[in-house]
């Protein structure tokens, strides 16, 4: 008997809104370089952020990936119910001195003269750094930065370095709302779940050194990033729940591979999801992905 693959993939989405060709193409691209790998492809439902979450959003995802053949292996891990794992990973990063309780309210941040992370956001000035200034009350938890690049090499838009502290700043672990943020969620769902490669949209090429950096803090493992390139519309903006992008489903398969750089063969365009699976899983070669950060999603009546 062959050992199974080491390979540990996965498709994290936020139920903000039903999936969309973006949404899609990333969770293709995932699918079949774990398929391709003779993988494990997990799905895990970043549900953290209650306030943004749809009712519904999530298991119309599902269905959705179902529809389209995406199937993944054992069961679906809810973020929503994982408060203690991220309680424990910052209580660990507290005791070794490595977070510290923030009081600067946005408009302090905004106001600071730091300049602008490649995401957009404010580079956190490191008020608090040294402790909190008399009379002020701890508002979220940052873990702190050093001058020092994370490098990584993305296995599709080469070589990144990013040196958090100047570029980004000490970052919120917990949130003023009381909610984990995104990048220790990330990394503690990650490394509980053996995953090995990362295969998702270049808008998150900005936050892998965060999620780098806090695995080299918690002592788990680096997996392997590859960030596809993201839909946009014609205004150039990703497609997303706030930018109206429209729900999609198994007809869009077709032109969501075109996208990837897979276009199947003409007889193959309106044949069953499984036989356009099967003949992209044994396609499937990562150096035929477009080495772009961004392109055009296709008409509207293919996605
Ligand atoms: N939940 C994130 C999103 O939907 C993706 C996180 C990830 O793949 O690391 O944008």
């Amino acid at each position: 008997m062959t050992s199974a693959s080491p390979y540990v993939g996965r498709f994290a989405p936020s139920p903000s809104g039903p999936l969309h060709f973006g949404s899609l193409v990333a969770a293709l691209g995932s699918w079949l370089d774990a398929r391709a790998a003779r993988g494990t492809w997990l799905v895990r439902m970043e549900d953290l952020d209650r306030p943004r979450e749809q009712p519904g959003a999530a298991e119309a995802i599902l269905r959705t990936l179902q529809d389209c053949g995406l199937t993944w292996d054992g069961t679906v891990l809810r973020q929503s119910g994982r408060d203690a794992h991220y309680a424990a990973a910052l209580e660990r990063l507290r005791a070794a001195g490595q977070v510290y309780p923030c009081g600067c309210t946005r408009k302090e941040i905004a106001d600071s003269s730091t300049g602008l992370a490649r995401d957009g956001a404010q580079v956190y000035p490191g008020t608090c750094r040294h402790g909190l200034a008399p009379g002020r009350a701890a508002r979220a938890f940052r873990v702190r930065t050093t001058s020092e690049p994370v490098r990584f090499i993305d296995r599709l838009q080469g070589p990144q370095a990013q040196a958090l502290e100047r570029e980004v700043g000490d970052f919120v672990l917990l949130r003023a709302d009381g909610l984990y943020a995104y990048q220790l969620a990330v990394v503690v769902d990650d490394a509980a779940q053996g995953v090995t490669d990362v295969v998702r949209g270049a808008d998150l090429l900005e936050s892998t050194a965060r999620q780098i950096w806090l695995q080299t803090l918690l002592g788990c493992a680096t997996p392997r990033y590859l960030h596809l390139p993201v839909a946009v519309n014609a205004a150039g903006e990703k497609l997303s729940k706030q930018t109206h992008a429209a729900p999609t489903g198994p007809h869009s398969l077709p032109a969501a591979l075109d996208f990837l750089g897979h276009a199947p063969p003409p007889e193959l365009r309106a044949a069953p999801v499984r036989e356009l699976l099967a003949w992209a899983v044994q396609a499937w070669d990562p150096a035929r992905l477009p080495r772009q950060r961004a392109l055009p999603a296709p008409d509207r009546d293919e996605t």
